[in-house]
């Protein structure tokens, strides 16, 4: 067998290793990383106790695809490799009229899962033309059942934090992550060796509801950021209690971490706030129909959550403005 007829069966070379970084680095991803497909024992365990502890909340797809978190290959046949990568994306413009309700800083740019799938692609493309052999590749973003923080650690491109975000060295935690599962064999990266929080707790203390119980630990049916995006359903009095000023997500324990306090890192170039979004107000979101509201967010995270649910955030930030008098 000819070395390149075999080269799916051996290791790629390290030179191409480096030049799959550095297209990745050129795309605009701000790290990326390589981690051979291995058991996250640890990982799977954390999961699996806040599934029984209830901490996701009615997050239903974090009880199911257990069989696939644990072991890739069920994700692809023949995984041997997990590319984990991040990109940068924008902190929150402050619009000075934050009790008429704010949006999380990804709510007024294009989709990341769209982003982040797209890139991938042109990264999965690289790959295949310069490996000269078949290359099988899974793109991963968020909605897959993959343990995509577990991933990037073992890939050293960051560490978990106590605000339980993957840290990522120059960028923070407002970063969005993916992963190409790949069949052929890359030389693994170290782990980073970096402790992001030493003594610092600015998350714990900035998070209003008391949702980060613990160090490294979230209870998602307090955060405001499951509340006003993945829970489905009308809130609860206690819930709407909760979510303050905010009409989609939260970014108090982000924005309160030194790490995003002092980023090296600019976001991707495509993800631009629309400034139609910034001037979105409670008020506002009550005024929209349909046809307005798929005009303004086409293309946005906003669309996977949805008129319907945003009215429902928005009307629990004027109910408690009205509480205050104002
Ligand atoms: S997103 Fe907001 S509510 Fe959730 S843990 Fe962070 S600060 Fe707390
Ligand atoms: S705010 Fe402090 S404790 Fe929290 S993740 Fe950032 S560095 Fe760590």
């Amino acid at each position: 067998m000819s070395r390149t007829s075999s080269f799916a069966m051996d290791k790629v070379p390290a030179s191409m290793k480096e030049q799959i970084r550095q297209k990745a680095l050129g795309l605009g991803f701000c790290a990326a990383g390589f981690a051979a497909v291995r058991p996250q024992a640890d990982a799977m365990e954390s999961l699996r106790e806040m599934v029984a502890q209830g901490r996701h909340g009615e997050m239903r797809y974090l009880e199911t695809g257990m069989p696939e978190r644990a072991d890739p290959t069920l994700l692809l046949s023949g995984a041997r490799t997990v590319l984990s990568v991040a990109v940068a994306g924008p902190a929150r413009q402050d619009r000075g009229h934050d009790e008429e309700g704010i949006l999380s800083a990804h709510a007024a740019i294009p989709d990341y899962h769209l982003v982040v799938r797209s890139l991938l692609g042109k990264l999965l493309g690289f790959i295949r033309s310069e490996a000269g052999v078949p290359v099988n590749g899974v793109a991963c973003v968020d909605g897959a059942p993959v343990l995509e923080k577990a991933w990037a650690e073992a890939a050293g491109i960051g560490r978990t934090g106590r605000n339980t975000l993957l840290i990522v060295p120059g960028a923070g935690s407002m970063v969005f992550l993916g992963e190409l599962l790949l069949d052929i064999e890359i030389e693994p990266d170290a782990p980073l060796d970096f402790d992001p929080c030493g003594d610092c707790r600015a998350c714990l203390d900035a998070c209003p509801t008391g949702a980060l119980t613990a160090s490294g630990r979230i209870d998602a049916t307090r955060c405001i950021s499951y509340l006003t995006i993945e829970l489905k359903r009308e809130f609860t009095e206690s819930e709407a209690a909760k979510t303050g000023p905010w009409l989609f997500g939260c970014d108090r324990c982000l924005e309160a971490c030194p790490h995003n306090q002092a980023r090296s890192v600019a976001p991707h170039h495509a993800f631009a706030p629309s400034p139609g979004i910034l001037e979105l107000t409670a008020e506002k979101v009550l005024e929209l129909t349909g046809s307005s509201f798929r005009k303004l967010f086409a293309g946005t995270p906003l669309m996977r959550l949805g008129l319907k649910r945003l009215k429902r955030n928005a009307k629990s930030v004027l109910e408690k403005q009205k509480g205050k008098g104002g």
